[in-house]
């Protein structure tokens, strides 16, 4: 079976976020289960490099009015296609804001012909290539499903899905760009892209995608409701018999402390001392004076959703209770520049690095005693996982997939040794103070923590499960099961 995976990011190449590892270890994790994937991404300035000389697969005259390639590219046993448009992604920034931080004027346009590329893709525009299903995810690949629809035969043959990994961006324009996207006039309907008079692509592609997946099945249950579903709860509880949610795994090659060459010391279940060597790391890193009490760290886009807000306004109460905190993350000014302060205020105790710091992230992981993740949403959260295979303890927001993969070290898990972290249930500045006091307090009993260490090691977030279970979904959409 041939899978086209289409996304605006691929780990090792481009990140931004957990969207970039998933749809890295992805490929990997379906070839064991017999799926060959190709990963459809724009060939965007900073990983032109990395990638080197490509093959030629087809040439367009004008894709949305503008000149682009597909290239072929092989990366870290990664199979690429890169849609080559100089004019749409040959320039400085990120993948989808420039130098200053502000958002590319023309970002629909840029994964318009992402999407588009992918359509004709599916619709037999490469000579060698015809992937069964093209899967799509989040909103800058959304509008494929809908270019599909208005393709030829082919095009509207092949299955498609799309997966939700935050249903918070959604790609929503005025419908001045609508002309531009070169789709027939019914698609700027009730049926398509139409939005409350605006377009949104994600919109588009789940009102026309076969399947609709999202990251963990809390967040699948949660999107329902108005609460989370962003204004698009409407649709996807009319469609819900098509919503699956399927937990990421992580790629234990890269997130792996026995084998990590990121990390000072590499440990494993049976030599978590060996970690103090990293905490020392990280209090030099981020100037924290040496203390008995545990280090909980932050690795986090510094916003709203990430509850940081909140968890900024008791850094000050956490300090009195002989915690130490260390944040790595970037994010919104106003949240960025109160870390900043804490920092200074609690010099010692409170760390921040403002900055996106690969290397850095999996130090945190490898020799704080706890990862703090307050999150208002979490579609599935990748970074709890990787703390649980690192013994750096979850202390999380029961929502979405941090409520599907902790297990909370109440009572009955703490006898049953079951436990694998601490969950709270309201994003407020009491709940998260108080989860983390109640971990503490375990924290000083050596032998319990050390068990929920483990048993967070010793749990199976590897893509094994997961993969399997998309090749189940996939070989169920092409038998029509579905
Ligand atoms: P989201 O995709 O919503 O940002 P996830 O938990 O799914 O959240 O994934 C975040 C990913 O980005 C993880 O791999 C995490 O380690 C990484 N990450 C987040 N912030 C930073 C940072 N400042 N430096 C390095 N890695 C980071």
């Amino acid at each position: 079976m041939q899978v086209l995976s289409v996304a605006s990011e691929i780990y090792p190449l481009i990140k931004t976020g957990g969207l970039a590892d998933v749809v890295g270890a992805l490929p990997e994790a379906l070839e064991k289960n017999g799926v060959k994937v190709k990963t459809l991404i724009p060939l965007y300035a900073s990983i032109a490099a990395k990638l080197g000389k490509g093959k030629l697969l087809f040439e367009y005259e004008s894709l949305l009015g503008e000149k682009a390639k597909l290239m072929a590219f092989n990366h870290d046993g990664l199979d690429i296609i890169a849609l080559d448009a100089p004019s749409l992604f040959n320039r400085a920034g990120g993948p989808y804001i420039d130098e200053n931080g502000i958002d590319f004027a023309d970002n629909w346009k840029r994964f318009a012909a992402l999407s588009k590329a992918a359509s004709d893709i599916a619709g037999g525009i490469l000579k060698s290539y015809a992937p069964d299903i093209i899967h799509c995810h989040d909103w800058q690949a959304a509008l494929t499903p809908v270019y599909m629809r208005y393709g030829n035969e082919r095009a509207q043959k092949t299955k498609s899905i799309v997966t939700i990994h935050n249903i918070a961006f959604q790609g929503r324009y005025g419908a001045n760009i609508f002309e531009g996207l070169e789709l027939p006039t019914e698609a700027f309907g009730i049926e398509g892209i139409e939005y409350y008079g605006d377009l949104s692509f994600l919109k588009g592609g789940l009102a026309l995608c076969d399947i609709i997946t999202t990251v963990s099945p809390t967040y699948a249950q949660e999107i329902v409701t108005q609460e989370f579903g962003m204004g698009l709860e409407g649709l996807i509880g009319a469609r819900f018999s098509d919503v699956i949610g399927i937990v990421n795994g992580i790629d234990d090659k890269i997130w792996n402390p026995k084998t990590d060459n990121l990390i000072p010391e590499n440990y494993d279940a049976k030599s978590l001392t060996a970690r103090v060597k990293n905490r020392r790391k990280i209090e030099e890193a981020f100037g924290l004076k040496r203390a008995r009490g545990p280090i909980y760290c932050v690795i986090s886009r510094l916003t709203w959703q990430k509850g940081m807000d909140i968890l900024v306004d008791i850094c000050e109460a956490l300090t009195h209770i002989g915690v130490r905190v260390a944040i790595l993350g970037t994010g919104e000014t106003q949240i960025e520049n109160a870390f900043v302060a804490a920092s200074k205020k609690f010099r010692g105790k409170i760390g921040t690095i403002i900055g996106y710091d690969e290397n850095l992230s999996h130090i945190l992981q490898s020799g704080s005693d706890g990862i703090l993740i307050p999150s208002r949403f979490e579609p599935c959260g990748l970074t709890q996982l990787y703390g649980l295979k690192y013994g750096c303890v979850p202390i999380v927001a029961r929502t979405g997939g941090l409520a599907d993969t902790i297990i909370d070290a109440n009572e009955a898990a703490l006898n049953a040794g079951l436990a694998t972290g601490f969950q709270f249930n309201k994003v407020t500045q009491h709940e998260l103070y108080h989860a983390i006091a109640r971990a503490t307090e375990i924290y000083n009993d050596k032998k319990q923590w050390a068990q929920i260490q483990r048993n967070g090691m010793k749990a199976d977030f590897s893509w094994n499960k997961s993969g399997k279970k998309y090749a189940e979904l996939y070989e169920k959409l092409l038998t029509r099961d579905i």
